[in-house]
């Protein structure tokens, strides 16, 4: 079985560009987020059922989904989040493990910001966490994504709180630093990690999963 793992975050944390660090040193990314996009645009039977659900107001003129529209609809409505959530999660779990059998590199990291909320941690083998502030997130978000300072606290509100993700994880990055600095800590948890799995596979038990913490901050 392949060595997983799970790499997570709040919203902005920085999942998507510490992963393309990881990519680009060969680490095979399957990503949940991409995994939904792609079911919502190409599962018809997925599709129609969200179209059902809420009508013309998350359509484009073409009669394809608003990927924008629809996210601002679910974060504005929490058992409609979650209703979305349940329609796709199965998906992208069984769409997640096809692709993690498919994994070249020795370990593989899967991008799960929903880690925690859908309490997937014994999934995997170690837990990634990439940390930022509240405030940081906010600003970050703000910047990308070109929303109100409410917005961005309302979808904030509604993940993991910091205190969960840094109790569940194994390992943190503090992504306040440069991404040069950042590239740093990536080369060393590759080394660390490609170890673990080279251990996983000789299926010789290392008890370092709790006491084991590392930190980068
Ligand atoms: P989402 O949860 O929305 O998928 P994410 O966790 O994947 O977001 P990114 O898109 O990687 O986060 O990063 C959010 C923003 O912060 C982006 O504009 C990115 O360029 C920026 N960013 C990421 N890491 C750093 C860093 N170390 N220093 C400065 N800016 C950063």
């Amino acid at each position: 079985m392949t060595y997983i793992v799970a790499l997570t975050g709040g919203i902005g944390s920085g999942k998507t560009t510490i992963s393309n660090s990881f990519r680009e040193i060969g680490i095979n990314i399957i990503d949940t987020d991409i995994i939904a996009k792609n079911i919502v645009e190409y599962n018809s039977q997925i599709s129609d059922i969200i179209k059902k659900k809420f009508g013309k107001k998350i359509l484009n003129i073409n009669n394809s989904i608003n990927r924008f529209l629809l996210r601002k609809h679910i974060f504005n409505n929490q058992n409609n989040r979650l209703w979305l959530e349940n329609l796709l999660y199965p998906n992208i779990l069984q769409e997640s493990k096809r692709q993690i059998k498919l994994t070249k590199s020795s370990w593989c990291l899967w991008v799960v910001p929903l880690l925690i909320e859908k309490k997937l941690e014994k999934k995997v083998h170690r837990i990634l966490l990439i940390d930022l502030p509240i405030k940081h997130q906010i600003q970050r978000i703000i910047k990308r994504d070109k929303i109100s300072i409410q917005d961005a606290k309302k979808i904030i509100s509604q993940q993991a709180t910091r205190r969960e993700r840094i109790s569940a994880s194994d390992d943190i990055i503090f992504n306040k630093k440069k991404i040069e600095k950042i590239n740093q800590y990536i080369y060393y948890l590759n080394y660390f990690y490609s170890y673990l799995a080279h251990k996983h596979y000789q299926k010789n038990k290392i008890d370092i999963k709790k006491n084991h913490l590392t930190k980068f901050y």
